[in-house]
């Protein structure tokens, strides 16, 4: 090590500043202990409001304990890129229920691979300074808790609906995590919840899915919904899913501190294919070749073609009844899926008493 190693307040400053350089908004340092949020975690997977999301109870405490996960971690660089692409119109297709509501974080490419090569140049500019050192890269990844990291690191604070705030930025972005063994100079946790008497997140959420503040019952949100579950999304809260394909960003679009949110300036997050402003018929048409070139490098891959057509089939057993809207879900009657074909029934029974 050079002589960066005695002066550690001097790297993370630099650290800082390398993380501005490319492209994020925010960096934080903290260290690994996690305190009330572990309990916190054990509970809510104690009510099972994870559902099927095996992944999150696996790994056992290694998810609160970083230096468990990875042996000989010391701190934890927590690092904030936003995601908001502009005016998207959004809100406006959210209230069209013809049109299909995307959530606003995968309408372009999938940030994973930008966030993880862009941690990786840090870590490269760390290590040409101060030479070989202890790390590893993390971006959305399941063993990792990494909003109450973000918390801690200074980044914002967790809101009711769960999601990390930030007073200049609102809450939509990105988190990363570089897992070090640098004995960095910490940052302070942020010092205050700014949600006050407000609970409109709560008020708005289609599905009810918060069951008290801070604490969300994944089984009933339109994200899990949408995305994680694999099977049938349960019949009663299908209604309540409208327009929303994949995703769902309510409780973000109402929270007051995202009227500070600014708009990105990252090319890969702008709307490719039109999926900002897509009709429900017109996306329920895409055979499974389209939708494997059209989501490739895409969130939406997440889904798969199925799951895609599931997520349809609902929106349009919600949407005014109309010839092309029936036409379209006729087409996929006899579709090979059990899944896809019992979602067009239930869509095309929606609208067959009108
Ligand atoms: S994402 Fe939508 S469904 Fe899930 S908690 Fe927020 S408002 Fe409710
Ligand atoms: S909507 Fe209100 S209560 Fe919910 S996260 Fe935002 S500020 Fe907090």
């Amino acid at each position: 090590m050079s002589s960066y190693a005695l002066d550690l307040d001097t790297l993370a400053a630099s650290i800082k500043e390398w993380g501005r350089e490319l492209g994020f908004q925010q960096t934080g340092i903290t260290g690994v202990a996690l305190g009330e949020h572990e309990a916190y975690l054990e509970r809510w997977l104690a009510e099972g409001y994870h559902g099927e999301m095996d992944y999150m109870a696996a790994h056992g405490q290694k998810r609160s304990r970083p230096d468990e996960l990875v042996p000989g971690t010391l701190r934890i660089v927590s690092l904030r890129m936003d995601y908001l692409p502009g005016d998207t119109d959004m809100a406006k297709r959210l209230a069209d229920p013809t049109h299909a509501y995307v959530s606003r974080y995968a309408l372009g490419r999938d940030y994973h691979k930008l966030i993880r090569k862009r941690l990786q140049q840090l870590a490269e500019r760390i290590q040409s300074t101060i030479g070989p050192f202890g790390y590893r890269a993390f971006v959305d990844s399941a063993p990792v808790l990494e909003k109450a990291l973000a918390e801690k690191a200074g980044l914002g604070w967790i809101g009711k609906n769960t999601l990390v705030l930030n007073r200049k930025a609102g809450s939509y972005f990105f988190l990363g995590e570089l897992f070090t063994d640098l004995p960095l100079p910490v940052d302070e946790p942020h010092p205050s919840n700014h949600c006050g008497r407000c609970s409109a997140c709560m008020a708005i959420c289609p599905t009810q899915a918060f069951v008290a503040p801070y604490v969300l019952d994944a089984r009933r949100c339109i994200s899990y919904l949408t995305i994680e579950l694999k099977g049938p999304i349960p019949e009663e809260l299908r209604p309540l899913v409208g327009n929303r394909v994949f995703g769902c960003d309510d409780c973000q679009i109402v929270c007051p501190w995202n009227r500070f949110a600014k708009p990105t300036a990252q090319p890969d997050f702008q709307p490719r294919h039109n999926l900002d402003n897509s009709d429900l018929v017109t996306l329920f048409r895409w055979t499974e070749e389209e939708f494997l070139s059209r989501t490739e490098g895409s969130p939406l891959r997440r889904a798969g073609y199925e799951r895609w057509l599931r997520n349809l089939a609902v929106a349009l057993g919600n949407a005014p009844t109309s010839i092309p809207v029936i036409e379209a879900l006729k087409a996929h009657q006899q579709h090979p899926s059990p899944l896809v074909r019992e979602h067009v029934e239930w869509a095309l029974g929606r609208h067959a008493s009108v």
